[in-house]
């Protein structure tokens, strides 16, 4: 048997098993997937886990069952690309044939001395929880500071606010607008919206400390009563620490077919894989699908093919609490209701063709 090693049970992972299972998947193949949870987390809805408006019932699925299908829960500390195997926390070892690394990511603090000390994060789903815990015990009046103005930071922000009309929530950004990477028709539906909704926005703001309660920008301290920071990611740590040659952003540089250029059965998806986008759970899934082709063409002896067609992302889409939303659709910007049901209508199907 030939042993097929997931690591990681995220986007990427999800959509190589929903494609190899049930009927493709080869007889001598088996497959373990690892992951330190017991079901497939949905990261892009933690700001609504977060703010407490989603249950975490409600952003779970189930991982598929199959006959060739083991799972191992446990924490993965180590690769060992040279001896093929790969290192719990418990001590175990795990042995593979083909390897897809899809640990996914964790915040960046930038060198921010107290940043990882004392900011909260939404980067997990144990993360998650203990930020929902902390912005839900906070007494009225509180102020929640969020260092970082991108997708999860503007969704966390208003997502709060809805959640939490008492609390005062300021949106730190280094920028001159918020969303940067959306157009400027976009920022400004946004920054009316938290105009209207009480969230302060602090522009061209500089994170220069973190202390219990206090941000420093440029310097000068802001009391906060929670500090939550969506200002940057990074691969996962095992990946960092891998011997391979990494991008800019530590993510691995891949061959065309997904793998490590010095390891043809090693494949890594995701957050953790250089591509020429910027990380999202659709570029992990296109990614996925290519590789599941690389998989069975190498499976069945034959040879991969050379290049693929880039892969295809339908756009990007944001809610703005639960009614209103913005968004990008075939380089088309969207704003209002009509993305906020197109957000909830993806997720929905996603859930419905994960089994949920
Ligand atoms: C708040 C927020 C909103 C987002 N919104 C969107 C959006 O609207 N659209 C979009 O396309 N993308 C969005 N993203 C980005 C998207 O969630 C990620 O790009 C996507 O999850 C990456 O998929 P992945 O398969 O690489 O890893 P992930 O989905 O992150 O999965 C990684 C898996 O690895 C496991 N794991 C990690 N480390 C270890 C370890 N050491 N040992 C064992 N298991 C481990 C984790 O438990 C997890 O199951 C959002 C992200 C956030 C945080």
């Amino acid at each position: 048997m030939r042993n097929l090693v997931l690591l990681g049970g995220g986007y990427g992972n999800m959509r190589i098993l929903l494609r190899l299972l049930p009927n493709h998947l080869p007889e001598n193949v088996h497959i373990t997937l690892i992951d330190r949870v017991p079901y497939h987390c949905l990261k892009t809805e933690y700001y609504a886990l977060a703010a407490g408006t989603v249950s975490d019932h409600d952003i779970r699925v189930p991982f598929p069952e199959h006959p060739r299908l083991t799972y191992c829960f446990g924490e993965v500390v180590r690769i060992d690309l040279d001896a093929c195997t790969v290192l719990l926390h418990d001590g175990t070892t795990v042995a593979y044939d083909d390897l897809v690394i899809g640990l996914g990511c964790e915040d960046k603090y930038h060198n921010v001395p107290g940043a990882e000390q004392f900011t909260h994060s939404i980067q997990s789903i144990e993360k998650s929880r203990v930020t929902y815990q902390t912005l839900s015990n906070l007494p009225p009046q509180s102020t929640v500071g969020i260092v970082g103005a991108g997708l999860s930071g503007v969704e966390l922000a208003s997502e709060l606010a809805e959640s939490r009309p008492d609390l005062h929530v300021m949106l730190f950004d280094r920028g001159e607008r918020i969303l940067p990477m959306f157009p400027e028709r976009l920022s400004q539906y946004v920054e009316t919206w938290f105009h209207e909704h009480g969230i302060s926005i602090v522009r061209h703001s500089n994170i220069t400390k973190v202390e219990e309660g206090i941000l420093y920008n440029h310097d000068e301290p802001i009391h906060c009563d929670a500090i939550v920071w969506t200002a940057g990611i990074q691969p996962s740590r095992v990946v960092r620490e891998l011997n391979v040659e990494k991008d800019g952003q530590g993510r691995v540089i891949l061959t065309n077919q997904h793998h490590i250029p010095e390891y043809e059965n090693v494949y890594v998806v995701g957050d953790c894989a250089s591509l020429p986008y910027s990380p999202s759970a659709q570029l992990a899934e296109g990614q996925a699908e290519q590789i599941v082709q690389v998989l069975q063409s190498r499976w069945r002896g034959e040879e991969p093919p050379n290049e693929f067609p880039p892969i295809k992302l339908k756009g990007i889409l944001g809610s703005l609490g639960k009614k209103h939303g913005f968004g990008l659709v075939a380089d088309r910007p969207l704003t209002g209701r009509v993305p906020r049901l197109l957000k909830s209508g993806v997720l929905w199907m996603y859930k419905y063709h994960n089994g949920y």
